[in-house]
């Protein structure tokens, strides 16, 4: 088979050790459901968070709708969400027929607006009852003041940190700050065991919970007994096993993550038509991807022109409130999400890439520029 020349925009990058774990997987033959790599992967990532307890799941959507299951949100409470995010973090709302209500960003993070989740909090028709925040492309939200806001009114926070493991806002991981937080084990994200998410909180009795839920909420009984209805959500051996490798790489793929943005920055850094996406001062972020806004040029004309060269980039995440399923969904908006998305491109991160790579793409960009 010929190697593929095609720039992708974040493929998977193995450690090179999934073999071997995955062979031992076998040996024990605890092929699925659960088995010892699953509670390695989870305390893998318990180390590496600084959380006390974690679930492992089939996806980091799975984990949130059981984020919200576990808290007892339900049909007509309102749950606050970044508008400026991949519906992943949002679907989970709507299988609890729970209410969305979006919040645009703030141009300093490009994450949720803290200011304007107390103008939602004050405007929303009845008190919600959780805000879901993400943090975009591994850089993290204001979690600090988010924090504060949410402990003041009582609101569950939930951390949509699927692209943004290993960063962290003053010495403290993302995902870390709420009564749950979500990582991601998707394909293109940062490490990857094929598909897969986790649950994390400082609760350990939420996370049985979560976990009851997750195996078909079997109560304790030496036949199958139910009381409730609960998900076939849970992570094969197979897949942790993946996970056991891709944790050992966290620090090296975060430092290359953030060694192709320098590189980018380097190369774009003084173009005056182009903008990066910001860092707060007390943050850092893992850069999954690096992206970046367009002041005068159409960012699809850019998109088109790379791919002629085989190289993969995309457009900035459109906002949910922009989007034809939330036409009538509550939000409070500020432009900001619309004009990163409408100025706005992705481009190759994956921690593959070589310097030519990163000089190359620039090379193209700024080529097509006006
Ligand atoms: C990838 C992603 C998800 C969903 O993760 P899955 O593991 O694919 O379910 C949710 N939210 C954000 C922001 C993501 O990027």
């Amino acid at each position: 088979m010929m190697k593929s020349t095609r720039l992708f925009l974040s493929p998977p990058h193995m450690s090179g050790r999934e073999q071997e774990y995955i062979a031992s997987a076998f040996e024990s033959n605890y092929i699925a459901p659960m088995g010892p790599m699953v509670e390695k992967f989870e305390e893998s990532i318990c180390t590496a968070t600084h959380t006390p307890h974690a679930l492992a799941l089939s996806s980091a959507t799975a984990a949130l709708h059981l984020a919200l299951r576990v808290l007892g949100i339900t049909e007509g409470d309102i749950v606050l969400a970044s508008s400026f995010t991949f519906i992943g973090s949002i679907s989970p709302i709507l299988y609890q027929n729970a209410t969305p209500f979006f919040i645009d960003s703030d141009t300093t993070s490009w994450n949720l607006d803290p200011q304007l989740l107390e103008e939602a909090i004050r405007k929303a028709p009845k008190k919600p009852k959780a805000l879901i925040v993400t943090h975009l492309y591994g850089q993290c939200a204001d979690l600090k003041k988010i924090s504060q806001i949410c402990d003041a009114h009582g609101i569950h926070l939930i951390e949509d940190a699927a692209e943004s493991l290993g960063a962290s806002f003053e010495g403290k991981q993302s995902g870390t700050f709420g009564i749950f937080g979500v990582y991601s084990f998707n394909g293109n994200k940062i490490l990857t065991t094929s598909g897969g998410g986790m649950l994390v909180s400082p609760h350990r009795d939420l996370i049985d919970k979560a976990r009851f839920y997750s195996t078909q909420a079997r109560d304790d009984a030496p036949h199958y007994e139910h009381t409730e209805f609960g998900y076939n959500y849970r992570m094969s051996n197979i897949l942790a096993a993946i996970g056991v490798a891709q944790m050992d790489v966290l620090d090296a793929r975060i430092a290359k993550r953030r060694k192709i943005f320098e590189w980018y920055r380097e190369e774009l850094g003084d173009v005056s038509e182009i903008s990066f996406m910001p860092e707060l001062p007390n943050a850092s972020g893992n850069r999954w991807l690096t992206t970046l806004t367009f002041e005068h040029t159409n960012p699809n004309a850019l998109r088109l022109l790379l791919e002629e060269e085989n190289i993969e980039s995309r457009p900035l995440w459109k906002p949910m409130h922009l989007q034809p399923l939330f036409k009538h969904a509550l939000c409070i908006q500020n432009g900001t999400s619309q004009t990163l998305f409408e100025k706005g491109l992705c481009l190759p991160s994956g921690t593959q890439m070589s310097r030519e790579e990163v000089e190359r793409v620039s090379t193209l960009i700024k080529k097509g520029l006006k």
